[in-house]
């Protein structure tokens, strides 16, 4: 009964709902576009300024 997938991902980049749009799947995260994964990708390799 709950098998039903409806399932909306956020993009891990931007963090905006991704319904329609093609989903751009990168290392287990979700991302709207390869620039949103590459910014993703840009912040993580960043020293974490906290
Ligand atoms: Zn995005």
């Amino acid at each position: 009964m709950a098998d039903e997938v409806a399932v909306v991902k956020n993009c891990a980049g931007c963090k905006k709902i991704m319904k329609k749009q093609k989903r751009y799947y990168r290392n287990g995260n979700y991302y709207c576009n390869k620039n949103c994964f590459n910014n993703k990708q840009a912040e993580e390799s960043k020293p974490s300024a906290a």
